[in-house]
């Protein structure tokens, strides 16, 4: 079995200055709201240098978009801020871009943070001053409320972390969203897992630490739409789930459990009633339910199982995550800043 890893020598919040902060901002198809984000970048890294002496970076990872992204984002200026273009070979989704961004990183701390806006570069300071003033490794955010959304979907959501945290020991905290920061050593820590199937939120959260929430309300997207549809959440939710927890499996042997009982007591009291009472048994539409329950329950329990053999399929064939097709890296000029 592999050993524990160490991970202390990057602590926390005293070499934070030393270790700068790197800004992982994943891109699909992003050209509109781009440039803009940039520059409240930018902003916010001579905010954080004045501040707390942090050497901050941006790593764009360019997620295959199919508009101009990829040729505005080669051309931001370095303005005291260095800048990373990492340019992945196809749309992987967002979560292999955020796995590329950690791996480019290269100030130690990380922070996530998506291209669309909706997370406000101005909310960054806050969570770096629970890092450096607080000393905490984990700073993640979450809605503070959910009372515009459908009620269904709210009960989806709720039944999703019910399912996923059943019978945890670390549990993923409800609502938490990717914009996070990581000191030192939690980047180091979720950089050595190993696993293809990447639900990052339960990453960042089963890595340990000490981990703090912020409540906050994301701003409505800047521009374009989210990419993110119903039916690709609920792919994600399979996704998270079946990588991250046994429980659908636990509740597949329980449920057949229950209808073996139910079957059992059901044979015990048909025989009652011929053996006993002497009644003549109706036969068929019993027969029938039954067996559409329990062919339908079958069915849907090895649909359960599969998924779980599709994850260890692909933890086996052991692909790379992504391909980079181009990196680029601009440092910024501190005397240019300084003009
Ligand atoms: N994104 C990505 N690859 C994808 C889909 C999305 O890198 O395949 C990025 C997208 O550019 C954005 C972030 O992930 O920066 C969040 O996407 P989106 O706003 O569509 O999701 P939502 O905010 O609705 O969860
Ligand atoms: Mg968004």
């Amino acid at each position: 079995m592999k050993p524990g890893s160490d991970v202390s020598g990057l602590n926390g919040g005293e070499s934070a200055a030393a270790a700068g902060l790197s800004i992982v901002v994943p891109v699909f198809n992003e050209a509109a709201g781009l440039q803009a984000l940039h520059q409240r970048l930018s902003a916010l890294a001579n905010t954080l240098r004045q501040r707390y002496a942090l050497a901050c970076e941006v790593v764009y990872v360019d997620d295959g978009s199919s508009d101009s992204t990829l040729s505005i984002a080669r051309n931001l200026p370095a303005n005291g801020i260095d800048v990373q273009m990492v340019s992945l070979s196809r749309n992987f989704g967002k979560e292999a871009a955020l796995l590329a961004g950690l791996d480019h990183a290269r100030r130690g701390a990380v922070l996530f943070m998506d291209g669309d806006g909706q997370h406000a570069p101005e909310m960054v300071e806050k969570l770096v001053s629970h890092w450096i003033d607080d000393g905490y490794d984990v700073v993640y955010t979450a809605k503070a409320h959910r009372d515009h959304e459908p009620r269904l979907r709210r009960a989806a959501v709720r039944g999703f972390y019910a399912l996923i945290n059943w019978g945890a020991r670390q549990k993923i905290p409800e609502d938490a969203g990717d914009f996070r920061l990581l000191s030192p050593r939690a980047a180091a820590a979720l950089k050595q897992l190993p696993e293809r199937n990447r639900f990052f939120k339960g990453l960042a959260s089963w890595i340990g630490f000490r981990q703090f929430r912020v409540d906050y309300e994301p701003e409505p997207r800047a521009h374009g739409f989210t990419t993110f549809s119903a039916g690709r959440l609920i792919g994600l939710s399979i996704e998270g789930l079946t990588s991250f927890s046994v429980a659908p499996l636990r509740i597949a042997s329980a449920l057949g459990a229950a209808l073996a009982i139910g079957a059992f007591l059901f044979g015990l009291s048909i025989l009652w009633e011929t053996w006993i009472d002497g009644k003549s048994v109706p036969g068929y539409p019993s027969l029938m339910v039954g067996m559409m329950t329990i062919g339908g329950v079958q069915l849907l329990m090895i649909g359960i199982v599969g998924e779980y053999i599709g994850k260890i399929l692909s933890e086996l064939k052991a692909r790379p995550i992504y391909f980079v097709a181009e990196h680029t890296v601009r440092h910024s000029d501190p005397a240019a800043d300084a003009s």
